[in-house]
């Protein structure tokens, strides 16, 4: 096939780390007969520097015109004490924003190879985490009204939690639609004993899982589930979750598998476009040094296979190249113990990109 993948590098680590990506899409386009033609458009600091603001209209533009969009990362030191509206992470609210990406889907894997890792007791690793997080993106705490006001005590601040139904039917359908590729278990997770918008989301979540009868629902306080994934991750599929329990939980689901620099993500919406990006930051104290881990924008380019343009076999030649990869003990310096051979980002790049090639 042929695809058009906006690449947006980013700042920081963002460009050693896409280009390791791309090192991996390229092969899998020679194995298995596909032409990518990739266009990279700028977002975040880069943009700043060159344009003055964070999001270009013709970036948005760009993206809009492709299959997918990959992204590094975004932000850095130089420019945090811009405005707020001028500040690189606005950049990515803009444009999930405009491409009407409204949920972000993050699986949190413990690789096999990466057990000890994990900052969970052995007895507990053992048994494996294998979850996905789906958090709603666009709605919610970080969206409704908010502002500062003066009160009887002096200044006062307030941000407003807003769920529509429909908004909520909307993420739960993907929640369901990506626990029917999996176990077929949904944890719904709220806050349903305080809060009316955690009523109406598990009143809607359990009338959309009456057309998933094969799924399993279960109903979680926000909470509680924080407490499970410490004590036995192992018990999840698909945790489902407003925006800010889904920020927060999405962290320590992606920290119980040891590294931030194995974590994908995707931001989906209505159509196939989706936005693909490892879960971490620009790591400004690492860039530039060849240093950072680039398997997580590796792995969100897997997930851009299968998820924008239906290449499921290559997504799993992918995968399948970076665990034989991290079998044959190779690692970044972020995952790096006793009896492990160091290797750089782009040596990292190269090595899965070869396994993908060389593997029959
Ligand atoms: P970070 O994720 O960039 O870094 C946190 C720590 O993890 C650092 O020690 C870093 O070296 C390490 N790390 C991150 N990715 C790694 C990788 N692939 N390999 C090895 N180590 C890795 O978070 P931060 O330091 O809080 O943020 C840095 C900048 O990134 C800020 O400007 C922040 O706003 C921005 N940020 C951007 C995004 C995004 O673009 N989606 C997300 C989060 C943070």
């Amino acid at each position: 096939m042929e695809a058009k993948i906006a690449v947006i590098r980013g700042d920081g680590i963002g460009p050693e780390i896409v280009d390791a990506a791309i090192g991996c899409l390229d092969a899998v386009a020679r194995r298995f007969g596909h032409t990518f033609h990739y266009s990279f458009p700028i977002m975040g600091g880069a943009a700043i520097d060159s344009t003055g603001v964070p999001l270009p209209q013709e970036t948005i533009d760009e993206c809009k015109r492709s299959d997918a969009v990959l992204l590094g990362a975004v932000g850095g030191p130089k420019w945090d004490n811009l405005a707020g509206h001028l500040r690189p992470e606005k950049g990515l609210l803009g444009l999930r924003s405009a491409l009407g990406l409204y949920a972000n889907v993050r699986p949190a894997l413990l690789y096999e190879q990466l057990k000890g890792d994990s900052p969970l007791k052995p007895a507990i690793a053992k048994k494996g985490i294998n979850l996905v997080v789906v958090r709603e993106l666009t709605g919610g705490i970080y969206f409704g009204p908010r502002g500062f006001r003066s009160g009887k005590n002096g200044q006062e601040a307030f941000d407003t939690e807003v769920y529509t139904i429909p908004e909520i039917e909307r993420i739960a359908k993907i929640a369901f639609d990506v626990a029917m590729g999996r176990r077929k278990k949904v944890t719904s997770v709220d806050k349903a004993n305080v809060l009316e918008t955690s009523r109406l989301w598990r009143a809607t979540v359990t009338r959309v899982a009456e057309s998933y009868p094969e799924v399993k629902l279960e109903h979680m306080l926000v909470d509680n589930c924080a407490m499970q994934l410490i004590k036995d991750p192992s018990q999840f599929d698909v945790l489902l979750c407003p925006n800010m329990f889904g920020d927060i939980l999405s962290d320590e689901a992606a920290m119980l598998t040891g590294s931030i620099g194995l974590l994908p993500s995707s931001s989906l919406g209505a159509g196939k476009l989706g936005l693909y990006e490892p879960i971490h930051g620009s790591a400004p104290d690492i860039a530039g040094t060849d240093t950072a881990n680039p398997i997580a924008t590796i792995l969100a380019a897997a997930m851009m296979l299968s998820s924008s343009l239906g290449l499921v076999t290559e997504t799993a030649a992918l995968e399948k190249a970076i665990n034989t990869i991290l079998s044959k003990g190779y690692r970044t310096p972020d995952i790096c113990s006793m009896g492990t051979k160091k290797v750089s980002c782009s040596k990292m790049g190269e090595l899965i990109a070869l396994e993908v090639l060389n593997a029959k």
